[in-house]
């Protein structure tokens, strides 16, 4: 019996109402590593306690214990000697004597290392579960379950923004109502092959949206494997390429129109070269003509390259102090060829910048063309150079077609042309693209106002040097 008491699975403890040991078993000095000289007589359950198991021992427990007799299974943290604390779940009674006032404390105290490390292990599985379940429920991916005959089964926000319809609406539905591989049914009926034999799929295909609109989507099926091992569902990841598909024909579109721009100018130069050693005159008309379809043609490689310089982000600028008004006289001198008057007007004092000449006198050179470009002949460009708080501004104005409002928005995009006022005038819509990525990369910004029939004024600010 005395065996029993003292090796025990448990350690018991028997306390005087004030907390002091009278007895303790030998399982729980095994569990604490006291000695029971340490414990018996003087020592007190609350000092063996950590601070935060003391104060809740003394302020709930204790009192809880005296109200109701009995507590079962609280969980308290016991400094041990020479180790770490011990978490232990603890179970105790109270006996009274003849008049019913608290004599002694009896108390079960169990080890509950292995069910703190379970319990801690149940938290980590169910936090990473949530987080995988939130990382579905708010991709901005589509993200689709089903059953293995495609019913749906789940449909995440992204499903909803892509498709539509909310969860409700298509919980229950087939996958076959939402999306459309090539070949139609027979092509369903050969992913489902793939999927039953257990191999994912990715492949493109047409979505249906609830208000019937078609989008291009991008779709990986994946089976869900089953504890036996069998598909027990299937995933679908789904992207709308809409965009990329998009950006994909405007690259062609692109292709063509470059391969045509840059055509021209050479069938002009090979045309005045033929005539002029066929015929054997060398007209200053001729010659004259092939060299500004020679420097069209440099302009439009010119173009290109910076555009895949722009695209693969390797603008390196150098950058050098400089005065914008001579900037602006360099770029109209150079400009001086078109029959359209050009007028500088700008400040009397300096208007100190840090600019790339050869980049920044590019932009110049784009937004000048264009005003002559895009103006009728004879007609008048005003360059205006000026200094503000902070700030240096040029400004380019012409009195030639104008620009309607709802292309202004789209004007600094790449290969974007206004067809219908460019009176013919060619171009790769490449040029104001340009300028502005250049402009933004000196620190500047580019604006335009527009009236159509009454002219343009293109405006660029860059920051004042020294100021
Ligand atoms: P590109 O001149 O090669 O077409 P840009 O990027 O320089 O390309 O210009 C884009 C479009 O903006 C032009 O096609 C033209 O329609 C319009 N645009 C640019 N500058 C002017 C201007 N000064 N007046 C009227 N339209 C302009």
């Amino acid at each position: 019996m005395q065996d029993l008491y003292e090796q025990a699975p448990c350690g018991f403890i028997f306390t005087l109402p004030d907390g002091s040991f009278t007895r303790v078993n030998q399982t729980f000095l095994d569990l604490t590593g006291y000695e029971r000289h340490d414990l018996v007589p003087g020592a007190r359950f609350q000092d063996l306690l950590t601070v935060p198991s003391k104060v809740f021992y003394e302020n709930q427990y204790a009192p809880l214990l005296r109200m109701q007799g009995a507590v079962k299974e609280v969980a308290f943290d016991l400094r041990c000697k020479g180790r770490p604390p011990l978490p232990v779940l603890m179970n105790s009674v109270q006996r009274l004597d003849e008049g019913g006032k608290p004599l002694l404390v009896a108390s079960a105290i169990f080890d509950a290392r292995d069910r703190r490390q379970y319990e801690r292990e149940l938290l980590a599985e169910r936090r990473k579960a949530e987080q995988l379940a939130a990382i579905v429920a708010f991709s901005s991916d589509a993200i689709l379950s089903a059953s293995p005959d495609g019913d749906i089964r789940s449909f995440n926000r992204g499903a909803e923004r892509l498709f539509g319809y909310s969860g409700g609406e298509i919980i229950g539905r087939s996958l076959r109502d939402l999306l459309a591989p090539a070949g139609g049914e027979a092509g369903w009926d050969r992913l489902m092959q793939e999927l039953r034999a257990g191999r994912a799929v990715v492949e493109d295909m047409d979505g249906t949206c609830k208000d019937g609109d078609i989008i291009e989507v991008s779709t990986a099926l994946t089976p869900v494997p089953g504890q036996l091992r069998e598909v027990s569902g299937i995933s679908a990841v789904v992207r709308d390429i809409s965009g990329r598909r998009e950006a994909e024909r405007l690259q062609q579109e692109f292709l063509a129109m470059a391969s045509h721009e840059l055509r021209h100018p050479v069938t002009a130069i090979k045309g005045y070269a033929q005539l002029m050693l066929r015929r054997d005159i060398y007209t200053e008309r001729s010659v004259e003509t092939i060299l500004e379809q020679a420097e069209r043609l440099e302009r439009l490689i010119d173009d290109l390259m910076m555009a895949a310089q722009i695209e693969a982000r390797r603008l390196d600028l150098r950058l050098v102090e400089t005065d914008l008004v001579a900037e602006a006289r360099a770029a109209v001198q150079q400009i001086l060829s078109t029959d359209r008057p050009i007028h500088l007007e700008a400040v009397d004092e300096p208007v100190p910048v840090l600019v790339d000449q050869q980049r920044f006198g590019q932009v110049l050179t784009n937004l000048l063309s264009n005003a002559a470009k895009y103006s009728p002949a004879g007609s008048e460009i005003w360059v205006r150079v000026a200094r503000g708080d902070g700030e240096a501004s040029i400004e380019v104005s012409d009195r030639g077609a104008g620009i309607p409002a709802d292309a202004l928005p789209h004007l600094f995009s790449r290969f974007f042309r206004v067809e219908a006022t460019s009176g013919g005038a060619k171009g790769l819509g490449l040029g104001l693209y340009i300028s502005r990525q250049l402009v933004e990369a000196h620190g500047g910004r580019i604006g335009v106002e527009s009236e159509p029939g009454v002219g343009s004024t293109f405006t660029v600010r860059l920051p004042l040097r020294g100021s």
